[in-house]
């Protein structure tokens, strides 16, 4: 945020806070400034936040077979969410392949996997894969 402080505000003893994030202007009283902006950071963190979630959402695509996620990584890019084995030589030929690698293996387990995407092997994890660019 941008707080502008003037003449003219000086001699009615307020300060304009500008959004950065939405460009909206507020006026407010020197005693309530403090207060305004401490409630505007947490109205822009949550802004941001929710923006950059709803991002990361729209970019992360579950894939269920290797065509499928060959087609989604050369069309659309971004995580694909699959099934893998965890063995290094099939993520390694995953890579020579498409160029992707397994970018993230998350902390909370899910246990709703089948097979592995490439080998067709019992898969130990759902995986996140992307391309390094
Ligand atoms: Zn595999």
């Amino acid at each position: 945020m941008r707080i502008e402080i003037g003449p003219k505000d000086i001699q009615k003893r307020q300060v304009v806070i500008v959004r950065r994030d939405n460009f909206e202007k507020t006026f407010t009283k020197d005693k309530d400034t403090v207060k305004e902006i401490v409630k505007f950071l947490d109205e822009i963190q949550k802004t941001l936040f929710n923006k950059a979630k709803k991002f990361l959402n729209e970019h992360i695509t579950t894939v269920k077979t290797f065509d499928e996620f060959k087609k989604t990584l050369e069309k659309k890019g971004g995580f694909l969410r699959a099934c893998h084995c965890l063995e290094k030589g099939c993520e390694e030929k995953i890579k020579t392949e498409t160029g992707a690698t397994i970018r993230m293996i998350p902390l909370k387990k899910e246990n709703s996997f089948s097979n592995c995407i490439h080998c067709g092997k019992k898969a130990k994890e759902v995986v996140y894969f992307a391309k390094a660019y």
